[in-house]
This record gives C-alpha cells, structure tokens and sequence, in this order.
C-alpha cells in the first residue's frame, strides 16, 4: 500500500472531499423518510397545511443539499481516480522502459500492454467505486439501523436476523469469486498476447495461408476466457437474487407485522412508510458493499499484477558502474574468456570461452551457422545482456562500468530485426543525432545507400513511415536502419545481418562508404554470405558458441576447414545461379 500513497498525495483534497461530500447525501437519505412520516403522522392527519409546507421546504432544501454533495463527490471521486491511474500508468510505462532485455524476455509483450490497460483501467473504476461508497455505504447502513431502532425497536428485530445472513452471503461471494478473478484476467492476458502476436505478424499468417488456425487458435482462447468469465459471473449472478429475495421477505414481515401494530393502534401510519424505506437503505447499502467489495477483489487481482511488474528487479543497471562519466573514446573491444547463458539455470551455454581483440578502426567479420551465437556475442558489446563469466572490455575499460548511457551512445547497432517508428523518414534517421543538420543526414543516407530511393518518393525525407515500417521494402527498411545508426556517428558499429534483403552491389557500395565516412568506427559485421566479410581485416568463425577460426580471409581460407567449407559452397551456389 505504501507504494500507492505517492500517487496519492497530490491529490488527497480530492480524495478526502469525495467520500466526505458522499456523506451529505446519506444524511439526506436518512433524514427525508423521517420528515416524510412527520408529515403524515402530525401535518395529513391533523389537517395543518402550514406545519406541511415548513417541513417540506426542509424536505427540499435537504435535497438541494444532497444534490450539491452528490454532483461533488461524483466529481471528485472521478478526478481523485483518473489522476490516481494516470501517474501509476506513467510509472508504469517508464519502469517498462527501464526493463532489460531478460526482463522483458519474463513478460510477454500481451501481458505488459494488458497490465498497462485493462488492470489499470480495473484499479480506476474500483478506486472510484471505494470514493463514492466508501463513506456512503457504511453510514447509510449505520443512519438507517439507528432511525429503525428508535423508530421502533420491536420490528428492528428482523432486521438484525437478515443482516449476519446477507454477510454470510457477502462473504461466500468474496472468497468463492476472487480467485476466479485472478484467472480471468490470466486469461484476458493470453488473449492479448495472442492478438498482438497474430496482428503484428498479419502479413506472415497471410503468406502462409494460416488464417484458419489462427482462427482456431483465437476462437479456442476466447472460449475459454468466455467460460471463465461467466464462471466467475455466475457466482455475482447467483448471489445477488439471493440477497434481492432477503430484502423482498424482510420487507414482507416487516409490513405484515406494521400493518398489525397499525391496526391495534399502536404504530402511526407514517412510521411504516419510513420504516419500509429505513429497511430497503439498510440491505441495498449491504448490496453496494457487496458490489464494491467484489470489484475490489477483481482490483485485487489486477493490483497483484501491476505489483509484479513494479517489483520486477532490473537485472542490468548501472548503478554501480565506476567510471560513470567515461565515453567510449577509442573503440577497442577485448572478450576475455566470456561464457553466457541466457538464464541461471540453463545448463548449456551459449557462448563459452570466447577470447579476442579488435583494434580501434578495424572491420571484423563473424561468419557461422544460425544459432552458434553470433548476435549473443555481439549483444554483449552494448550490455543488452551482461556476460556470465569473463570481461568485456570497450577501450580496456569493463562495459559494466561506463553509464548504459555513454556506452550506448557510443556503440550504434543495427539490429537483425529492425524495426522503423511512425513519423517521417527524418524523423527516423534523427533518432540517431537529434541536432544533426540536413546535410549530415543525407550524407550518412548516402552512405547506406538510402538517399536515392528516398529522394525519389514523392515527400522524399519527409515520407510518412507507418507504424512498424510497412511501407518501405526490407531492403529498405534495413538501409534506413543502417544510417540511423551511423548518424550516432558511433566508435564501434554493429551491423547484424542487416543487409541480408539489400543487393549484393548496393551492399558492396555500403561497404564502400564505411570506409570514408565510418574512417576511425569499429566496426563488427555478422553476415550470411562470405562476400560481405571478405575484406574484413578479421574474421571470427563461429558454430556452437565457440570460435572456430579467426583470421583473415586468406588465412582461414588456407587453415579453416569450416570456412573452407561455407566459402566452396557458397561459390558452387554462385556459380550455379550464374549458370
Ligand atoms: P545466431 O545469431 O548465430 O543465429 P543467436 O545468438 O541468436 O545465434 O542464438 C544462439 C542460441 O541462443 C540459440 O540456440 C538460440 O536459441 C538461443 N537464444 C537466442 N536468444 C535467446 C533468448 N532471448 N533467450 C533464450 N535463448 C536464446
């Protein structure tokens, strides 16, 4: 709960003024049957219009009273809520943000937009609900039990009987429906995590003609949040005409039993009518906590969640990096005997017993088959991930102590999967140097080879990319992201596979200009093909997180079986396609 009361804070007029405006409308509530059966008692059966008319302009000015706290408490329960929800999903968002990459590996992205959404949004409605019933509830419930029993004391009775009867009801539905709760919003998860899936990956699904199974697969997973829902809804459904069948039976006896009292002469006809009502007060303010009750354990639910999301510890920060304000100036990168494995129980390895150097300025390749490591070793330059055993050292100095900041900042990285942002082409590139000017972004659009094709769309630079980049080809796209990067004008660059969809001579260009604009850059290239390493001044084979063979092109050309290999059947291929 502490966590909570900096959200709070700002806003506690707010929060008090809501439920203690709310309790205006139950003084109301509990004063206008007793004024109503004052009228009927003295003012109808003795005829006095005058003692009818004062107590009823009370009547109205106690309603204009009600309808002021009413309005009020609305008002600031709703503002007290919506800001309440609106700081904690900010806090939210940015300790996203903060996530590492095995962080957010824990959560799937579903899950995170749904806490992010429908739980927030769940918290809201109860945090309103809890302003508006908070007060009213209890006091109306309080108010009415006292008018009734003084009223009178003997009919009050049954009352005292439904009332433990209805919180055994209240009670069955809290510890029956929570847990329920817990799984709903389990399954609302999947779904989501399902639908961002399927929508953002709509394109391949059509390619593959899988519409069917994702159709299937999204009938079979809102089916079950449909039966867990109504699971859960049941119980609400079943519990609340139990309770609307008391209110009904005790308003029976009650009347029954007042109409006798009535006709012996021993009750005025206005106390029944007030009686009634006190009656109806007392068990719909139990219903409506009832209600907010069982929102409240929906809440609960969805408040475990954000609680988890919140209590995530960031597993890669730079707290206690020693050399905080250092930037990376040089560009060297040493591995010292780096293994990795992505959890800390995984048996196996990833990398293991990874060593080498690369001098400031210099092109290294890393060639070898998918999943023997390449973009894991690569990610270790940046801390995407951190090392499980060894050192990786940028200029001598362990990555772990720069700031995440300054090390980024000077480690620019084209990743395999890339991805554009909505907003101009501009837009895009300047992610990489707000400040630059025009012409550095052209001139690094040059290098990668962009400009022409993005001068030849209509709005050039200031093309509208949408949302995920559909409106550029893949070549394009990767070309983008490639001056993006250089626009970091980084000390190091990491290009992953990204030129896998450009032409082989328009890679070759790219190539070309690293060496004029990207002099001074280090710079690493995971590649497929040999030709985009081959004049690497370094190159790493890698199969199975081990490094097979590290060389020039020439010399593993003569020592690397491995290379050897890929090089003769990548020619073979060339030459057969030639043919
Ligand atoms: P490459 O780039 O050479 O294709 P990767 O470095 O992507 O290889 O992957 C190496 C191995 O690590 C693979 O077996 C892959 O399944 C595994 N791997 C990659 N990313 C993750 C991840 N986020 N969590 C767990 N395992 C992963």
């Amino acid at each position: 709960m502490k966590r909570y009361k900096k959200y709070i804070m700002p806003y506690l007029a707010s929060f008090i003024l809501a439920p203690v405006l709310m309790l205006s409308e139950v003084v109301g509530e509990v004063a206008l049957p007793r004024l109503m059966s004052l009228i009927i008692n003295n003012g109808v059966a003795n005829h006095d219009t005058s003692y009818i008319i004062a107590v009823g302009l009370c009547m109205i000015g106690m309603a204009l009273v009600m309808i002021i706290g009413g309005v009020g408490g609305a008002y600031f329960s709703s503002k007290a809520s919506i800001c309440f929800t609106s700081d904690l999903r900010d806090d939210l968002f940015a300790k996203v943000q903060e996530f590492s990459f095995n962080n957010i590996d824990q959560f799937s992205t579903g899950s995170l937009v749904t806490r992010l959404t429908n739980d927030l949004q769940q918290i809201q409605m109860v945090v309103m609900m809890f302003l508006r019933m908070a007060f009213r509830s209890p006091g109306m419930f309080v108010g009415a039990l006292i008018m009734a029993l003084t009223m009178n004391a003997r009919l009050a009775v049954v009352i005292l009987v439904v009332i433990p009867l209805l919180s055994a009801a209240i009670a069955f539905l809290m510890i029956t429906a929570y847990p329920l709760f817990g799984v709903m919003q389990q399954k609302i998860d999947r779904l989501n995590s399902g639908i961002q899936e399927s929508l953002t990956n709509v394109r391949v699904v059509k390619s593959f003609v899988r519409e069917d199974f994702e159709k299937d697969k999204f009938r079979a997973m809102n089916l079950d949040l449909k039966e867990s829902s109504l699971k859960a809804m049941n119980i609400v459904i079943t519990t609340m005409p139990v309770m609307m069948l008391a209110m009904n039976i005790t308003t029976l006896v009650v009347v029954w039993n007042g109409g006798n009292l009535i006709i012996a002469g021993d009750m005025p006809v206005g106390d029944l009518t007030a009686f009634t009502t006190y009656i109806v007060q007392i068990l719909s303010s139990l219903m409506m906590l009832s209600m907010v009750f069982l929102n409240g354990a929906r809440a609960m639910a969805s408040v475990k969640r954000i609680n988890e999301v919140m209590d995530t510890q960031i597993d890669l920060t730079d707290e206690n990096a020693a050399r905080k304000d250092l930037q990376v100036q040089k560009g060297r990168i040493e591995f010292q005997n780096v293994s990795f494995s992505y959890s800390a129980d995984a048996d196996e390895k990833v990398l293991e017993h990874i060593s080498f150097t690369v001098e400031p300025g210099k092109i290294v390749g890393i060639i070898g088959t998918t999943g023997s490591g390449k973009t894991t070793l690569v990610q270790l330059i940046p801390r995407l991930y951190d090392v499980t055993e060894g050192r990786v050292l940028v200029d001598g100095v362990d990555v772990r102590d720069y700031s995440l900041r300054n090390l980024r900042n000077g480690v620019g990285m084209v990743l395999q999967k890339n991805e554009l942002f909505s907003g101009t082409i501009e837009e895009n590139l300047r992610w990489g140097d707000e400040q630059a000017s025009m012409e550095e972004v052209r001139k690094m659009a040059e290098s990668a080879q962009a400009d022409e094709f993005v001068l030849s769309f209509a709005d050039g630079y200031q093309t509208e990319i949408e949302q995920g980049g559909t409106n550029v080809s893949g070549g394009q796209k990767q070309r983008l992201c490639i001056a993006r990067a250089l626009l970091k004008r980084p000390k190091i660059l990491i290009l992953d596979d990204s030129t896998s969809a450009v032409d082989t001579a328009t890679e070759a260009k790219i190539r070309e200009a690293f060496h004029t604009t990207l002099k001074d850059t280090t710079k690493i290239i995971i590649a497929q093909r040999i030709g985009s390493v081959e004049e690497a001044d370094q190159i790493l084979v890698m199969d199975d997180g081990k490094i097979i063979g590290m060389g020039t092109h020439e010399e593993l050309l003569a020592s690397c079986e491995a290379y050897q290999d890929i090089y003769y059947s990548q020619r073979d291929q060339e030459r057969q396609v030639s043919a």
